[in-house]
C-alpha cells in the first residue's frame, strides 16, 4: 500500500484542543468582533464581486493598503492564507530537499513543523534560561548547520518574550554572513514596543511577517502577509498556488486598514488589560513571564500545571496547556481576553491553584 513521504508519515499534525467552554483564552485570537463598520462596508462590499472570475491575482489594492501600513509599496508585500501559508511559501521557495531550518526552542511550533513538511531539515537551538535569544548559542547553531533559513519569533510564542533591535541586529549579520535568510515572525508586533520592519531592505535578507488573526479580530478569514525584499516577494509569486487569494478576503483585508485607529486603540486596551492581568498573577502561587503579546506564560508553583488546566476546564475556562511542552513543564499560557473574561479567568484560576 502507498506510504506517505517519511518525513510525513512520522509526523504528529498541529494539535489545539477546542473545546466548548464559556470563556476561551487558548489561542491569542482577539476578544472582540471587528468594528461594526467594517462588517457593514464588507456586507456592501459584497455585491461588487464579479463571483464568475477569478480575483485579481496579485491582489493589488489589498497589498497596497498592507504596504502603507509600512512605509513600503505593494511590491514589498505578500500575502497569503494567514500568515501560516506566508511561512509554507517561504519554505517552499527556500528551504526544500537539501536545505536547512534553524530554530530556537521554545518557540512557534509550526516554524519547524512546516519546515519539515516542505523536505527542510531542522536544527533546533536553544533560547537562554530566561526565554530570551542567546547570541552565543545563535552563532554556534548558524556556524554548525549554516542553515537557509532562520527564525526568530518576536515577540516569542509562548513565552511573550521580545528580542530587541540589537540582537536581532545581530542575528540579521550572522545569517548575512552566510548568505541565508532571516524570517521574524511578528504575529504579535503590534504589542510590542518595537517592529523589525525597520530593518528591511533590497539587499537585507530579512523578511517580517504579520497576520489579521490577532491584532485585526480576522483570526475566522485566514489572512497574513510578509514585508521584504522586491526579490524575495518575487520568488514567493512564482511557488504559490495561482489565486490562492480569494476576492472575499482581499476586499475583507483591504476595508479592515481603513480602521487602523480603532486597532491601535484596541491594542492599547489590550497592553493596559496585560499589565493588569500580569499583576493579578504575581499575587497569586505562580511564576509569571514579562509579555510583550496578547498572551501570558505562568506556572503554577504548588499544583501540577496539567491538573491545574482540567481545573479551569472544569470551571469552562480554556487556556493553552503547554505543561508537557519540552523546558515548558507545568507551564499555562493565557490569552488576554476583555476584562470580564479575565476576573473569570482569575477566579477560577485562584480556585484552582488551591
Ligand atoms: C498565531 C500565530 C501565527 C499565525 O497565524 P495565522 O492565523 O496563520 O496568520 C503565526 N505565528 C505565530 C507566532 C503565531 O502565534
Amino acid at each position: 500500500m502507498i506510504t506517505p513521504r517519511d518525513n510525513v508519515a512520522l509526523m504528529q499534525g498541529y494539535h489545539s484542543p477546542q473545546i466548548d467552554v464559556a470563556v476561551r483564552l487558548n489561542t491569542n485570537e482577539a476578544p472582540d468582533a471587528p468594528p461594526e463598520a467594517w462588517t457593514n462596508a464588507l456586507s456592501s462590499a459584497l455585491e461588487s464581486i464579479d463571483w464568475n472570475r477569478y480575483p485579481d491575482r496579485a491582489a493589488t489594492e489589498l497589498r497596497t493598503a498592507i504596504g502603507s501600513l509600512h512605509g513600503v509599496g505593494p511590491e514589498q508585500i505578500f500575502a497569503a492564507n494567514g500568515s501560516n501559508e506566508v511561512l509554507q511559501t517561504v519554505m517552499l521557495a527556500f528551504g526544500g530537499s537539501g536545505r536547512t531550518a534553524a530554530v530556537w526552542e521554545p518557540t512557534y511550533a509550526l516554524h519547524s513543523h512546516i519546515s519539515r513538511i516542505t523536505g527542510t531539515a531542522v536544527i533546533e537551538g536553544e533560547r537562554a534560561e530566561d526565554f530570551s535569544t542567546d547570541l552565543a548559542e545563535v552563532r554556534r547553531v548558524i556556524d554548525e548547520a549554516r542553515p537557509e533559513v532562520s527564525f526568530l519569533c518576536s515577540p516569542n510564542n509562548p513565552t511573550g518574550v521580545v528580542d530587541d533591535e540589537t540582537t536581532v541586529r545581530s542575528v540579521l549579520e550572522m545569517v548575512t554572513a552566510i548568505d541565508g535568510l532571516l524570517v521574524v515572525d511578528e504575529a504579535y508586533g503590534q504589542f510590542a514596543p518595537w517592529s523589525a520592519d525597520v530593518l528591511i531592505g533590497e539587499d537585507v535578507p530579512l523578511v517580517v511577517t504579520r497576520t489579521f488573526s490577532k491584532t485585526w479580530s480576522m483570526a475566522a478569514s485566514r489572512l497574513g502577509y510578509l514585508v521584504g525584499p522586491e526579490w524575495i516577494v518575487a520568488e514567493l509569486e512564482k511557488v504559490v498556488l495561482p489565486y490562492h487569494l480569494d476576492a472575499f478576503k482581499q476586499v475583507a483585508g483591504t476595508l479592515a486598514l481603513a480602521h487602523a485607529d480603532e486597532m491601535n486603540e484596541r491594542v492599547s486596551r489590550l497592553v493596559e488589560e496585560r499589565g493588569r492581568l500580569v499583576s493579578r498573577l504575581g499575587e497569586l502561587d505562580v511564576d509569571v513571564w514579562p509579555s510583550g503579546a496578547n498572551f501570558v506564560l505562568f506556572r503554577p508553583r504548588s499544583v501540577d500545571g496539567g491538573e491545574v488546566w482540567q481545573r479551569l476546564v472544569d470551571r469552562s475556562v480554556l487556556v493553552r496547556n503547554c505543561s508537557s511542552w519540552p523546558r515548558l513543564e507545568g507551564c499555562l499560557r493565557v490569552t488576554i481576553g476583555t476584562p470580564g473574561e479575565d476576573d473569570l479567568f482569575l477566579s477560577a484560576l485562584e480556585e484552582a491553584l488551591q
